[in-house]
């Protein structure tokens, strides 16, 4: 006799895959969790100690080691004992590109009253002091937020100032295209330790077309090594985004950060917020992106065991939550959902947004998500009626596809993609690419562990060894 504890499932190949509460994973023969449920299991089989061990049952009807099983999920919630700590600052919506996949509905570099005000930034600031976070990021977006160096310093030094007294670790970031990093821009982020996240999309061509420029690789190419020369090396990071012309080619475009000394490629699906709104076959760009990602990893795995360390990044953080017991701090893939438990946006207009995503809606028309004015409270914003309505659908233990769903504890929840590609802020999962999306990258990841596992071990526990030191 034996107890169950909280178990999901699913066919997987010619297998069953079963994953616990805390993620851990079993395969085995189709028809075991029927057997495990009709108590079929017995103490003479390898498979009920397995099964005992990686917490799936019980020989009492409270385990011996529910302590153990209490902190290890505990651990992997650890990002909600902190609340928000990333804090986005739109300081501006003007920007110097013209890229065909603009998801913040970028205006022209001389447009008029697109810069954030500087009291309400300031006000920002002050709100963002009283997260109960230890740990804040001030990530500093547009536009291109390189035009406004003068807020990013006023932003800064506001910081600083603040944190004489509360003693916070703060970590500044500037999202930029690097094609403006100018002395200014260079010599403040070299007095307050920012990071450089950047973008570029591969080879000259594609890079070029995307933006809507035809001098654009140059541009950030040459930022991006002079920011590593004022910087250094390691506080330059890459994320590429896949436009349709992308789909067609996953080498170049690693070779394109290889060469240009990037030891690391995010691989980012495209989103349907602003100019990517156009993108008019989604269905089809879904098909498309996952098998662009297939054949992307694949490629990066041959480099890796050729003696080169190349990660992609997407790939490292599902692995990081198969493999090991702790939080990834990435808002995307967390439940509860990344919308102001971690993260909150300042907009330039004055607007408090929950998400990235949530403001880029707004600049289509749509407040769903605005979560108030940088004037209202801390209280109202943060633990206000909309915060507590997002509340509702924002956790995948408690959403119809997704309670039930073997991948739950690999995947997240995303109330506001939900909300703007099907209508409603709880979605629905059998129609749902996003899920389709996940649900794919996820399982691939899990059959190359389960086929392929002596030859890509290796390889992805070096991915995840520095992360977890
Ligand atoms: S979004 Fe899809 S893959 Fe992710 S947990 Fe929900 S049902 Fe599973």
């Amino acid at each position: 006799m034996y107890y169950l504890l909280p178990f999901r499932f699913e066919r997987f190949e010619d297998s069953e895959l079963l994953v616990n509460e805390v993620g851990d994973y079993l395969f085995c023969p189709q028809g075991t969790a029927a057997r495990i449920v009709n108590r079929e299991i017995s103490k003479d089989e390898e498979l009920y100690h397995d099964l005992l061990a990686n917490f799936f049952i019980s020989p009492t009807p409270i385990p011996p080691t529910i302590d153990i099983l209490a902190a290890r999920l505990r651990t992997k919630k650890a990002f909600l004992d902190s609340f928000t700590a990333l804090h986005i600052f739109v300081l501006t919506l003007r920007c110097n590109q013209n890229c065909v996949y603009c998801q913040a509905t970028s205006q022209q570099e001389c447009a008029h009253g697109k810069d954030m005000k500087l009291p309400d930034l300031l006000k920002a600031v002050e709100l963002m002091f009283r997260s109960p976070s230890e740990h804040l990021t001030m990530e500093f977006q547009g536009g291109e937020p390189s035009l406004v160096p003068h807020l990013i310093r006023a932003a800064i030094e506001k910081a600083e100032a603040l944190n004489q007294t509360a003693h916070k670790t703060l970590t500044y970031v500037l999202c930029t295209n690097s094609v403006h990093l100018t002395d200014e821009v260079l010599t403040l982020c070299k007095q307050f330790n920012i990071l450089i996240s950047t973008s570029l999309d591969g080879p000259r061509n594609l890079h070029n077309s995307n933006r809507g420029k035809i001098d654009s690789y140059e541009k950030v190419v040459a930022g991006i090594a002079l920011a590593r020369q004022t910087l250094g090396e390691d506080k330059v990071s890459a994320l590429m985004t896949t436009s349709v012309p992308a789909l067609d080619y996953p080498k170049e475009i690693v070779d394109a950060y290889r060469e240009n000394g990037f030891r690391s490629i995010f691989i980012r699906a495209l989103n349907p917020y602003g100019l990517a709104t156009e993108n008019n076959d989604w269905e089809a760009y879904t098909t498309r992106f996952i098998e662009f990602y297939k054949q992307m990893l694949d490629y990066i795995i041959e480099i890796n065991k050729s003696g080169e360390l190349f990660v992609e990044e997407f790939t490292r953080l599902i692995l990081q939550k198969i493999l090991t017991p702790f939080p990834i701090g990435f808002v995307d893939l967390q439940s509860p959902a990344g919308i102001v438990n971690s993260v909150v946006v300042y907009n330039y207009d004055g607007g408090v947004y929950a998400s990235d995503e949530s403001r880029m809606l707004a600049e289509a028309g749509d407040y769903t998500f605005r979560l108030g004015n940088i004037s209202d409270t801390y209280e109202s914003l943060f633990y206000g009626e909309k915060a507590q309505h997002f509340a509702d659908c924002w956790a995948t233990e408690t959403i119809a596809g997704c309670s039930d769903c073997a991948l739950q504890s690999y995947c997240g929840a995303d109330p506001v993609r939900n909300y703007s590609t099907q209508g409603s802020m709880y979605g629905h999962r059998p129609t749902s690419l996003l899920c389709r999306k996940y649900k794919a990258i996820i399982e691939h990841i899990l059959s190359l562990l389960k086929n392929r596992n002596e030859e890509v071990m290796p390889i992805f526990t070096q991915w995840i060894k520095g992360r977890n030191a």
